[in-house]
């Protein structure tokens, strides 16, 4: 009778296998509702360059690009994003916001971009620095 008390014992102790941790429920206010990028074309003059200084002249807007792929970043949130609630149209929320998982996402905030300018005047020192 003994041995059977320890066996069931041991067996209580058993480590069980666990989930990975979904990161979202740490992740508030949730970094990926906070902001959009749309791709622009690649710049090939000094026009283009000069429309990049335009962006950038406005507000919560920043350039990057990344595998030579530029990107326009508007850090604006999402209008249905309530940091008590989570998502108010999850149901029926975009299709981009269904494909994008915390399995791959920008929680830990270590994106290197190729180039990343974050105002005008990181632009403007740039282009001072590489004539184009
Ligand atoms: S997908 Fe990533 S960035 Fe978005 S809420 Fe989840 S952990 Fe945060
Ligand atoms: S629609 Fe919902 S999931 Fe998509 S960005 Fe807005 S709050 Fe986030």
């Amino acid at each position: 009778m003994r041995k059977k008390i320890a066996y069931n014992r041991k067996k209580k102790l058993e480590k069980k296998p666990t989930r990975p941790k979904n990161r979202c429920d740490d992740c508030i206010p949730a970094k990926c509702c906070m902001y959009f990028s749309v791709e622009i074309d690649e710049p090939e003059n000094r026009k283009d360059w000069d429309d990049m200084l335009w962006i950038l002249a406005h507000r919560d807007v920043q350039i990057y690009m990344n595998d030579d792929r530029w990107y326009v970043l508007v850090m604006n949130e999402c209008r249905f994003y309530t940091p008590d609630r989570g998502c108010l149209i999850y149901p029926k929320r975009p299709l981009i916001c269904r494909a994008h998982t915390w399995k791959d996402c920008e929680f830990k905030d270590d994106y290197n971009f190729d180039l990343h300018f974050h105002n005008y005047e990181e632009l403007e020192r740039y282009l001072r620095n590489n004539p184009q």
